[in-house]
């Protein structure tokens, strides 16, 4: 087997078995597979890996940082693939950003908010899907170190996307906090984003997308309603340090 050959069987064993995950913790939680959408994190990865997995039959994909997604977005733009920004944006990479993603999942302030819809109203395109990024941990009263917007935040937050032109808001994000009451407690931290989820709706009912769980807590986030995974290393590998 040549390289090339060993790392697609290498893609294809890692998305058989993210994949056979899905489908049990979905029939565990008496939801249809297809309410759960993977989205495969190729940051640090090689463009040619994100053009093995979509031969492979992956549609979304995300990245965390500009600088790598843009060269690698510019690389596929012949796949049909729908790019997620997953990471911590700042407004000078916005009209980069925008450029490529068709969904923001780190909407976390308003400043971010009045950049987003500057920059796809002069880009002309199509809305932007935007999630907010929620930082449980902040309910503990601790910064939010990763970003994201506190819980009590989300309301506000929500109505300045719905009223920003070229923006639709989507829902929400969260990453399973390190520190705080949900530390060590993944299955409480995604009930509490599905419970925020639900009062979101409520204002906003077509902001129905739950973005949460990553290799080490998918089951989790899809018993608690996640409409979106974020799995990367448990379909690439694991990532060097740093990433
Ligand atoms: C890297 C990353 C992931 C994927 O993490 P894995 O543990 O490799 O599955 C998911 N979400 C965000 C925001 C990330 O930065």
């Amino acid at each position: 087997m040549s390289a090339s050959e060993r790392r697609r069987a290498e893609l294809a064993d890692g998305l058989a078995r993210v994949e056979e995950r899905i489908a049990r913790a979905c029939e565990a939680a008496g939801r249809a597979r297809d309410s759960v959408t993977l989205v495969v994190v190729t940051k640090t990865y090689p463009a040619d890996d994100v053009r093995t997995l979509a031969d492979l039959g992956v549609r979304d994909v995300a990245e965390n940082r500009d600088q790598e997604a843009s060269a690698k977005a510019a690389a596929c733009a012949d796949l049909p693939l729908t790019w997620h920004f997953v990471g911590q944006l700042q407004t000078n990479k916005v009209r980069s950003v925008v450029s490529y993603a068709d969904c923001v999942h780190s909407v976390d302030r308003a400043k971010l908010v009045s950049a987003l819809s500057s920059a796809v109203t002069s880009a002309g395109r199509a809305p932007l899907n935007c999630l907010l990024q929620v930082a449980l941990e902040r309910e503990s009263g601790l910064g939010g170190g990763r970003g994201g917007v506190a819980p009590d935040g989300v309301g506000e937050l929500a109505a300045a996307v719905a009223a920003a032109p070229g923006l639709r808001l989507a829902g929400l994000m969260t990453v399973a906090p390190l520190a705080g009451a949900y530390a060590g407690s993944p299955d409480a931290a995604f009930e509490r984003l599905a419970e925020i989820a639900r009062d979101l709706r409520a204002d906003h009912p077509a902001a129905n997308m739950v973005s949460a769980g990553m290799s080490a807590d998918l089951e989790a986030a899809v018993a608690a309603g996640a409409t979106h995974v974020r799995v990367g290393s448990a379909v690439l590998g694991v990532r060097p340090a740093l990433g």
